[in-house]
C-alpha cells in the first residue's frame, strides 16, 4: 500500500517545526514527507532588521535546509510553488513537477500589506527576506556614499512608515548603526535624519503605555523622529506625502506597515480574508479537512477578546509543533487535541542593549529586556539544530 503523502509548503517557523515533529515521530512506512521551499535556507525573519540595517550580516540570519531537517525522513525540494489546485489536491512548482497531497501544511508566510498607497510597490523597501534586507543596506550605503558629493539631504534621510514592532525594532538597529556609517561616509551625525511615521495616535499601537513612552524616549534621545497621526498616502522615490500633502524628501523610505496572507491562498480559492485562514481548532482550513494552514497565513482567534491573535513566530513555532503532534495522531487514528496558544508575551528590541517587552505578564525594559529577546533568538536556533546549531552561528 502507499504511503499517505504529507506536503508541506514553507521552511518558516511553523513549516519547520511540522516537518521536524513528523520526522521524529513518524516511522519510515508510515507517511511520505515532502518539505518544499523556495530558498535553500531557512531565515530567521525575527531578526532580518539587523542585516536591513547592517547591524549584523544576513549570514548569521538564515541556516542550510538540509542541514537541519532529517534527510532520510523528509524529502527538500527547494523551488518556488507557483499555485495550489485544491479539487486535484496537487500543488504546482516553478522547476519541478507537479506534487500530489493527500495532506497539505501551508505554512508560506506573509506579504507586505501596502492598503493600495501609491507608489509603495514600487518605491519602498520591504523587511522580508534574505535579499531585501541585503538591498535595503546596500541602497542606504549607496546613498550615503553619494553625499559628499551632490550633498542633498534626502540621501542621508531614511524614512520608516509604520511604528508597530517591526518598524521600531529597525529603527532601533539604524540608531545602531549610524555613528559607524558616518564615521566610514565622513558625515556628520548629526546631519542624519530617521523619520519614522505612523499612521495611529500612537507609536506601537495597543502595547503597553509605559513601554511605548520608554521606547520612544530612548529612541528620540538618539535622534529619531516620530510623526504620529500621520498617515502616509503617497510614495514617489524621492519622498514621501503624508496626509495634510507634507513631503518629506528621502532617498531611502522602508515600509513596515503591516502584513497579510499570502496570495496563493486567495488564487486556490481557500476561504480567507486578506490571504489569511480562520482556521478551525485542528488548525484546519474552513471545509477541507486535509489542508492545515499554520504561520502568518492562518488566523486564530484570541476567544477572551474576540480578535484574531498577531501573526508572530511565537505563535508560528507553537502552530508547527502542535501540528507535527496531530499529524501523526491522525494518521495513527488516534484521538485529536485541539491547538492552544500559549502566549508568553512580546519584546521589542531597541537595537543591540535595548528592548523593551512583557513576559508572563511583567513588564521588562532594558538591558534586562534586551537579554531576553536574545534568549528568544537563541531558543529558536536551539529548537532548529540544539547546542551544535548554536555553537555553529557563534551563538554561544
Ligand atoms: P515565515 O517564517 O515567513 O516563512 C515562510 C517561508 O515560506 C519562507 O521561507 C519563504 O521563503 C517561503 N515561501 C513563501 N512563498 C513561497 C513560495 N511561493 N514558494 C516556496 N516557498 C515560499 N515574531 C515573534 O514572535 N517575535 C519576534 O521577535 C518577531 N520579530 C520580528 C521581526 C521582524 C523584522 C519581522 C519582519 C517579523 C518579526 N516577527 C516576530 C514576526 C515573525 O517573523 C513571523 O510571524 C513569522 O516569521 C511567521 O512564520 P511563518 O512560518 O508563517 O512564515
Ligand atoms: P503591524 O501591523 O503590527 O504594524 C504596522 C504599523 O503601521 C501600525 O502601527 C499601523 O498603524 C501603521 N500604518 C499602517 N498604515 C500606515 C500608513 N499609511 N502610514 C503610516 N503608518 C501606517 O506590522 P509589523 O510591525 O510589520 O508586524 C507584523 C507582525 O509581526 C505583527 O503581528 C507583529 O506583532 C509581529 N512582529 C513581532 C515582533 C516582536 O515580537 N518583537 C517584531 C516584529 C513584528
Amino acid at each position: 500500500m502507499s504511503r499517505p503523502k504529507i506536503v508541506i509548503l514553507g521552511a518558516g517557523y511553523g513549516g519547520l517545526m511540522t516537518a521536524k515533529g513528523l520526522a521524529k515521530e513518524l516511522n519510515y512506512n508510515e507517511a511520505e514527507i515532502t518539505l518544499v521551499n523556495q530558498n535553500s535556507y531557512h531565515y530567521f525573519t525575527t531578526e532580518l532588521h539587523k542585516p536591513a540595517a547592517g547591524t549584523s550580516h544576513h549570514d548569521h540570519a538564515r541556516v542550510s535546509i538540509s542541514s537541519i531537517i532529517n534527510k532520510r525522513k523528509v524529502n527538500f525540494i527547494q523551488d518556488r510553488v507557483t499555485s495550489i489546485d485544491i479539487e486535484k489536491k496537487t500543488v504546482h512548482l516553478d522547476q519541478h513537477d507537479p506534487l500530489a497531497y493527500d495532506y497539505l501544511v501551508v505554512g508560506l508566510g506573509s506579504a507586505p500589506e501596502t492598503f493600495g498607497i501609491e507608489g509603495l510597490l514600487e518605491n519602498a523597501f520591504f523587511i522580508r527576506s534574505i535579499n531585501s534586507v541585503r538591498m535595503i543596506r546596500e541602497h542606504m550605503e549607496y546613498m550615503f556614499s553619494r553625499y559628499q558629493t551632490e550633498k542633498k539631504e534626502e540621501l542621508i534621510t531614511i524614512v520608516v512608515g509604520g511604528a508597530g514592532f517591526t518598524g521600531i525594532e529597525y529603527v532601533g538597529e539604524l540608531v545602531d548603526r549610524m555613528p559607524e556609517l558616518c564615521r566610514e561616509y565622513d558625515i556628520p551625525l548629526e546631519k542624519v535624519r530617521i523619520v519614522n511615521i505612523e499612521a495611529a495616535p500612537t507609536v506601537l499601537p495597543g502595547f503597553d503605555q509605559e513601554l511605548v513612552d520608554y521606547a520612544v524616549k530612548y529612541l528620540e534621545s538618539k535622534g529619531v523622529e516620530f510623526k504620529i497621526s500621520t498617515p502616509i498616502e503617497k510614495c514617489t522615490g524621492e519622498s514621501v506625502i503624508v496626509k495634510g500633502g507634507e513631503e518629506i524628501r528621502a532617498s531611502t523610505v522602508v515600509w513596515t506597515g503591516g502584513v497579510r496572507g499570502n496570495r496563493l491562498i486567495e488564487e486556490a480559492g481557500i476561504e480567507n480574508m486578506r490571504g489569511r485562514v480562520k482556521v478551525d481548532q485542528y488548525l484546519r482550513a474552513p471545509g477541507h479537512d486535509n489542508i492545515f494552514v499554520i504561520g502568518d497565513s492562518s488566523l486564530v482567534i484570541n476567544e477572551e477578546i474576540n480578535r484574531p491573535y498577531p501573526p508572530t513566530a511565537q505563535i508560528s513555532t507553537q502552530q508547527g509543533q502542535y501540528l507535527g503532534r496531530s499529524l501523526v495522531a491522525t494518521l495513527r487514528g488516534n484521538e485529536l487535541k485541539t491547538f492552544q496558544f500559549d502566549n508568553k508575551g512580546t519584546i521589542a528590541s531597541l537595537g543591540k542593549k535595548e528592548a523593551i517587552g512583557i513576559v508572563w505578564g511583567k513588564k521588562y525594559y532594558g538591558w534586562t529586556a534586551s537579554w531576553l529577546k536574545r534568549a528568544t533568538d537563541l531558543r529558536w536556533l536551539f529548537l532548529l539544530g540544539g547546542v551544535s546549531l548554536l555553537l555553529r552561528k557563534g551563538r554561544l
